[in-house]
């Protein structure tokens, strides 16, 4: 197999995944232009080709050639959907060599953006401009079919507002299994498989954007790396990742949110980064003992290390950092922890998501009662700390945080 061939798969010839220089550079080892690379890559992160026959800016004997060579996109094939009453939506995708992860896709997001500081912020808190204002009005105008030479056309509308959307959401997986043993989560239960490629953690979002429609820049769409596994374990792949989505797919590293259990070399190396999405660190727990026992990964760093590194990232402007906190009933939802979190991120530009622990078979928690939860927000924004509740999308079909497992003993909800 040459340096040009993907490990995906036994043998396959993998074209998503592959950057631009790859992409020319594999052009000319056929013979062709280099420019020919820069087609494919239009072909395969912004019109999202699905296979080399669909990638029509080809000559039709170059695709027959590359086909017959056994070059294919070979992007993550989605196998089983299950649909929620929300309307989130949770997929089983194949790899090329059968393993499987899920990607969830959430009209309206889940409130994760919500505080940050970014675009998609504003968005999620209803702080729309004019442009998608407008949009709206084109929307109705173009319903009622008395819609002419207005400011959009109707088939300038995406597919989002034409099904009554602002923005959705993609959450992405970044291995197969996770190794860091959350007790609260049922990916943690699959233990670790494999890291996927490049390709396959956005070749996830290029499937998804295709099922749905969805046009980048037209449609408003948010990426979170948040599904099955942990990104920091898998780096370089999940940087590949990144730079493919920016520069081929054309989504700004802005509407991207990585979250993190805490690697903390891997935090420091991320500050670094010149493309870099935002970050959201997996806090759980006020203090290291209580850390520990939900977290194990905490023995290696501990939360002082952890908020150390993250001091780090050089903030934009208006950027802050996230803070997810999964509530758990009685463990780490009481009025002390509040009052623990808030001395550990005083003076940081921090926001805190709140999330409601959500039962998966097999694990022994307790869902926080609502009283608990509201004190617990109310103590942190009287402290000074923006703290959001993040709302639990698709829970009827196993798609929300923490509820992410492979499905192998467990049926899909609804199959469609
Ligand atoms: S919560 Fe995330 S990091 Fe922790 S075990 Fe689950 S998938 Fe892995």
């Amino acid at each position: 197999m040459s340096d040009l061939e993907s490990s995906v798969g036994e043998g396959t010839k993998a074209l998503f995944g592959m950057a631009l220089d790859e992409l020319r550079t594999l052009a000319v080892s056929w013979g062709e232009s280099a420019y020919r690379g820069v087609q494919i890559h239009g072909a395969l992160y912004r019109q999202l080709a699905g296979s080399v026959e669909e990638m029509t800016v080809l000559p039709l004997a170059l695709r027959e050639r590359i086909a017959a060579e056994g070059w294919s996109v070979a992007r993550p094939e989605m196998v089983q959907t299950a649909t929620s009453v929300d309307g989130t939506e949770r997929y089983l995708m194949r790899m090329g060599d059968g393993e499987t992860v899920e990607t969830v896709w959430m009209p309206e997001g889940d409130g994760g953006e919500r505080g940050d500081g970014s675009e998609a912020a504003a968005e999620e808190m209803g702080e729309v401009d004019g442009e998608t204002a407008g949009a709206s009005t084109a929307l109705r105008s173009a319903q009622d079919d008395s819609f002419v030479g207005g400011r959009k056309r109707w088939q300038d509308i995406g597919v989002l507002e034409q099904k009554g959307y602002r923005r959705a959401t993609i959450c992405i997986s970044s291995q197969v299994g996770c190794a860091v043993n959350c007790q609260f989560c049922l990916t943690a239960k699959l233990g670790i498989r494999r890291n996927l490629t490049a390709g396959e953690i956005a070749g996830q979002v290029a499937a998804v954007l295709a099922r749905h429609g969805v046009v980048v820049g037209r449609d408003r769409i948010n990426l979170v790396f948040m599904g099955m596994g942990e990104p920091f374990l898998n780096y370089d792949e999940f940087m590949k990742s990144v730079h493919l989505l920016v520069k081929g797919m054309a989504i700004p590293e802005s509407r991207m949110t990585v979250s993190t259990s805490g690697i903390e070399p891997a935090i420091r190396r991320f500050a670094m980064e010149t493309i870099r999405p935002k970050l959201a660190l997996s806090l759980n727990a006020s203090n290291d003992v209580v850390r520990e026992r939900i977290m194990p990964i905490t023995r290696k760093w501990n939360i002082e290390a952890l908020l150390e590194a993250v001091g780090t990232i050089p903030l934009t402007k208006r950027e802050y950092v996230t803070f997810e906190y999964v509530l758990l009933g009685k463990v780490n939802d009481q009025p002390e922890h509040a009052r623990e979190v808030l001395a550990l991120l005083r003076g940081m530009r921090a926001k805190v998501n709140l999330i409601v622990w959500n039962p998966g078979p097999g694990i022994a928690y307790e869902q926080p009662l609502p009283e608990d939860v509201a004190v617990f927000q109310k103590m942190l924004i009287d402290g000074g700390m923006p703290a959001y509740i993040r709302r639990p999308r698709g829970r009827d079909i196993y798609a929300a945080c923490g509820q992410l497992k492979r499905t192998v003993d467990e049926p899909l909800v609804s199959i469609r």
